[in-house]
């Protein structure tokens, strides 16, 4: 049967720097007239708000409380491998009939399950990779622990990746014919990069309580770039002593900031807490999109995981980079070095970033030598975000051609 419609199911890792990127492609997808289908684990899928896109469960053995009721994370993966499987096909089987049988299963590049799934129902796969391209083209090269997840990249339809031609043209020209490599970010609501694609304002997609507008309210009061932003993501949870060594710098630093703190219970020092006045907010999470673009940040002190950089990046935020693990020291390197849109911390022999030298970098960033290029490079990398997703850019061309073949597909 001829498929007029073009039906793509979106999965993501549940995982919220995974759900968020793919939940903002299947809504790029539906805003080019495919009709787009998120799905994601019970767990995950109460927490998800989108008008254009339809949204599945599926299950992966822990509809309850998700990862966390798990044993292990090998227990995990297992179990979301087996049911998620099963549980995937039957969204499959519940279209096959309808006027928009599904045509491709767009997955995150962890489930390396579904493309098995897909080749059952003789649909298209596509991988979506949630880092860089030049972090996951350098796993595939060399750590042979991953190899699995990359394993399969040369033999899908499309390897999707977030980020945008200019911002890795060495790597793209790199892996032409080694990968079906397609470029289509940054995934950032368009809204942020002045464009406006209906059902596409926001992620829609938040795991943890955000804290209302306050974080608006408070940034309100302060003049043009003179906040400091400070977040370490979703899944970083730094310790004592370094929330220590970070309060003292952002004192040292004499600037205002404003700094997500997930589980800041006696983490922070008493004394600074008590002495944070009007100068600081420290809140659980936020809206980072909304913080990042408004226009008193002038610094975001980041963990480096790749829908931050990408955001601060895309708003044109210096960055101070305090990379963890994974491939966050990576992307400090990239932002210090290619980019050249902040600079990267030192850390102790202890792995520690002490306050002075946090202090240092913040000041360099703000008002030292190297503020003024940097301020420069922020400013021409926002504008190379906003023309490839913009019409006729790299990544929406980019869309556009995968769009023309899923309204030609067979369902
Ligand atoms: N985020 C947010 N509020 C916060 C902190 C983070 O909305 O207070 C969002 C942020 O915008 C990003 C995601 O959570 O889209 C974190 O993804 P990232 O890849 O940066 O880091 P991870 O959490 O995967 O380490």
């Amino acid at each position: 049967m001829e498929n007029q419609r073009g039906h793509v199911i979106v999965l993501p890792y549940p995982a919220q720097g995974h759900i968020n990127p793919l939940l903002q492609f299947a809504k790029r997808l539906a805003s080019k007239g495919l009709e787009a289908t998120f799905a994601t684990t019970h767990y995950t899928v109460k927490s998800i708000q989108a008008t254009t896109v339809g949204v599945e469960p599926i299950s992966d053995g822990f509809d309850e409380g998700g990862f966390k009721q798990a044993p292990s994370v090998k227990a995990y993966l297992e179990s979301f491998k087996t049911v998620g499987s099963r549980t995937l096909a039957e969204i499959i089987v519940k279209y096959k009939d309808s006027d928009s049988p599904v045509c491709c299963i767009v997955y995150d590049s962890l489930l390396i399950w579904a493309l098995d799934v897909a080749r059952q129902f003789g649909i298209y796969g596509a991988a979506m990779l949630t880092n860089s391209a030049s972090v996951c083209s350098m796993y595939w090269q060399i750590n042979q622990a991953i190899l699995e997840k990359f394993g399969c990249l040369n033999k899908i339809d499309w390897v999707f990746c977030n980020s945008f031609e200019e911002l890795e043209d060495e790597l793209v020209k790199a892996m032409l014919g080694l990968w079906p490599l397609v470029m289509i970010g940054p995934m950032v609501p368009s809204a942020y990069l002045d464009q406006q694609i209906a059902g596409d304002s926001a992620y829609g997609a938040s795991l943890w309580k955000q804290t209302g507008d306050e974080c608006i309210r408070w940034l309100d009061k302060k003049p043009e770039n003179s906040v400091v932003y400070v977040s370490f993501g979703s899944m970083t949870d730094i310790a004592a002593k370094q929330a220590e060594q970070i309060a003292l710098g952002l004192k040292a630093s004499n600037k205002s900031f404003l700094w997500v703190i997930k589980d800041n219970e006696n983490k922070l020092p008493v004394e600074f807490v008590n002495s944070i006045g009007e100068t600081g907010l420290v809140v659980t999470w936020c809206n980072q999109l909304e913080v990042l673009a408004h226009q008193a940040v002038g610094c975001f002190i980041t963990h480096c995981g790749w829908n931050s950089i990408l955001e601060g990046l895309s708003l044109g935020v210096p960055m101070v980079a305090v990379p963890q693990w994974s491939d966050q020291p990576t992307n400090a390197k990239f932002v210090e070095e290619v980019w050249k849109i902040g600079v990267r911390v030192r850390k102790d022999e202890n792995g520690i970033v002490i306050g002075e030298e946090l202090k240092m970098c913040v000041n360099e960033v703000m008002d030292g030598e190297k503020s003024k290029e940097i301020k420069r490079n922020a400013s021409k990398w926002r504008e190379l975000a906003k023309k490839a997703v913009s019409v006729g850019g790299s990544s929406d061309r980019n869309i556009d051609e995968f769009v023309a073949k899923m309204l030609k597909a067979e369902g």
